[in-house]
């Protein structure tokens, strides 16, 4: 097991080391070193980082170069910069910044959190006329719905998505729930349960969580999904959860499903890859979704991890697949493995499965404690690395100068299913969402 070569809060200082002297380390693409400008100028790309082969749409948002100053600039000018113009902003922007953001990024946020914790904290502060959100597409898109009217939310690299939110898109969950729609008929049973209600992972688009607010159906959070299960099956005899097929399942074993009741659904494929009668005798049809991130961890290094420091304790996002949970000691949010890590008595020692920024950033934050990600090659979220400090520069130093750049605003059709979507979640666990936050 390779820890990270120092112990620095930057992953990108770290690349570049590893860049230079290739025995300090790995890197899963040498063009992490780049600016992400590089990936700017043509067709939608996710970059290099773990979603780098993921198959990306079509329409994705492609950001376009900003001017070359932003790109030409060293990281002090940059830095000097985004200070400058926060402190000419002063109560007017909000910076949030996600916990897998670079910590070059990281560092000027005046909130920094998981997608929901976010979002909230935008709302605690409606003087803010723009809120500058440092995470991806989706994560915008929810800071705006529960934003008010008349706050902007900017997102700094509109390319900055999210690759297992793509893999469900709204014409694809619309054909499946046609086509299960005619497996299951649209009667109750007599229990009063519908057959079927959607469940989305916070991590999808602004329009599915509309989708799923106009059917019934619920957001979850990889911190509050069972008692979301709960709530949906006391509702319905089945649920569709997308798009994430691991949170899905972990939840679903952790709740006593069996296996073969959690059949996945292959939109390519008539029936998901199905036979109707497997369908009929299904609890949880997962979408298959999956974060590219979270993929790369496996049982073999935990394993390893175990041979090298007996005491360790692993923790892993419930977005890893199922054998890597029940390998673990724990699983959780990115807000448990926080507070995980803090709560833990001097001279801890851990493993994490979960991004490199954020496993990085614990580890210089506790050097109390001897923290390393599972993932011996260092691979950060694509997207989330496509936020580069010039990005940041740019977009304040354009509400400066009064313009408002990389708006996202969901359309009211999809804002208001979205917005009672999302207020089921909160009435089912206010404590758990809001403590403990959104997951990814
Ligand atoms: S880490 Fe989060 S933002 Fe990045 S691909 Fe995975 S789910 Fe999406």
């Amino acid at each position: 097991m390779t820890a990270t070569p120092e112990t620095t809060a930057s992953v990108a200082r770290t690349l570049t080391l590893v860049a230079r002297d290739p025995a300090r380390g790995s890197a899963c693409s040498s063009d992490l070193t780049t600016g992400p400008w590089a990936f700017d100028a043509g067709l939608p790309a996710y970059g290099p980082g773990a979603s780098q082969d993921d198959a990306i749409p079509a329409d994705a948002p492609v950001q376009g170069r900003i001017p070359e100053e932003y790109q030409q600039a060293s990281d002090e000018e940059l830095h000097a910069r985004i200070a400058a113009a926060k402190a000419a902003l002063g109560d007017r922007a909000v910076v949030l910044g996600h916990f897998y953001q670079r910590d070059e990024v990281v560092q000027h946020a005046d909130f920094v959190g998981d997608s929901f914790q976010l979002a909230r904290a935008s709302q605690g502060r409606p003087e803010a006329e723009a809120i500058v959100f440092c995470g991806v597409h989706f994560m915008a898109e929810t800071a705006d719905l529960l934003s008010t009217p008349e706050q902007a939310v900017i997102l700094p690299n509109l390319a900055a998505g999210c690759s297992m939110a793509d893999m469900a898109d709204l014409d694809s969950v619309q054909d499946a729930w046609e086509q299960l729609e005619e497996v299951y008929g649209t009667e109750p049973d007599a229990d009063g349960r519908v057959p079927l209600l959607p469940v989305t992972y916070m991590n999808c688009s602004a329009a599915l969580k509309g989708f799923v607010g106009e059917r019934g159906g619920i957001v979850c959070t990889s911190s509050n999904a069972s008692a979301v299960l709960e709530w949906a099956f006391e509702r319905a005899q089945r649920v569709l959860f997308f798009p994430d097929q691991h949170l899905g399942r972990n939840t679903g074993r952790a709740m006593g499903i069996e296996l073969e009741r959690m059949p996945m659904w292959n939109p390519r494929l008539p029936l998901g890859g199905n036979t109707a009668e497997t369908l009929r005798d299904a609890r949880v049809l997962l979408w298959h979704g999956f974060c590219s991130v979270h993929r790369r961890f496996t049982v073999a290094q935990i394993e390893q991890a175990r041979a090298e420091h007996p005491d360790v304790r692993v923790i892993v996002h419930p977005e890893c697949p199922l054998p890597v949970v029940e390998a673990a000691d724990e699983s959780g949010s990115t807000d448990h493995i926080v507070k995980a890590i803090q709560a833990a008595p001097a001279g801890s020692t851990f493993a994490i499965g979960t991004e490199i920024n954020l496993v990085q950033r614990l580890a210089a934050q506790h050097p109390e404690h001897t923290i390393f990600c599972l993932d011996p090659v260092i691979c950060p979220c694509s997207t989330m690395y496509r936020i580069h400090p010039g990005y940041l520069a740019w977009v304040l130093e354009e509400l400066v100068a009064g313009r408002v750049v990389n708006r996202i605003t969901v359309p009211d059709a999809v804002a208001d299913p979205a917005r009672a979507a999302l207020e089921r979640m909160l009435a089912v666990a206010p404590r758990q969402s809001v403590a403990q936050g959104a997951g990814a």
